[in-house]
């Protein structure tokens, strides 16, 4: 059986944090970090939508792009982010890619039931990491995956492989 891989969004293909960063002038260290107003990644981008738009892709994209010009993207998305969020996957990713709007349960629900696929992730909530690996984010490293990669080449070599 051969895999498939399929992709989370944020953090794996746009990169929100970033953005945020700079308009705060602060490091997005941990999943529970908030701005000097107390204010979440969430709350941020609420009150400002075009971030969703704005946001820059990550240094992944292109990489994941190379192999997969048209990925299947497994996403969880305020009813109210949708619409910004298809936006940039129709600018940046491209047109005719799957988009599954999918929270961490579901996601994990769906790789259980096709064991063809391994998910590219970056959250640090997923109670099982088998099939799942994780971009290395300061906010997932508690996370005890099996695979975690540090960087694009290191994607890359996972991308080629797929012998799981
Ligand atoms: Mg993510």
């Amino acid at each position: 059986m051969k895999n498939k891989f399929v992709f989370d969004l944020d953090g794996v293909m746009r990169d929100l944090h970033k953005y945020i960063e700079k308009k705060f002038d602060s490091k997005i260290t941990h999943w529970q970090w908030t701005n000097g107003n107390g204010e979440d990644v969430c709350d941020i981008i609420n009150k400002d939508l075009d971030i969703l738009l704005k946001a820059e892709p990550t240094e992944y994209l292109p990489t994941i792009l190379k192999y997969y010009p048209k990925p299947e993207i497994w996403t969880d998305q305020p009813d109210h982010w949708i619409y910004g969020t298809l936006e940039w996957i129709n600018y940046n990713v491209g047109t005719d890619c799957k988009v599954r709007i999918l929270d961490t349960g579901k996601k994990r629900e769906r790789l259980d039931s096709h064991k063809d696929l391994i998910l590219i992730e970056d959250s640090p909530n997923f109670d099982d990491y088998e099939r799942i690996v994780l971009i290395d984010k300061c906010h997932n490293r508690d996370v005890n995956a099996s695979v975690r990669v540090y960087n694009e080449k290191e994607l890359e070599n996972e991308l080629k492989q797929a012998q799981y």
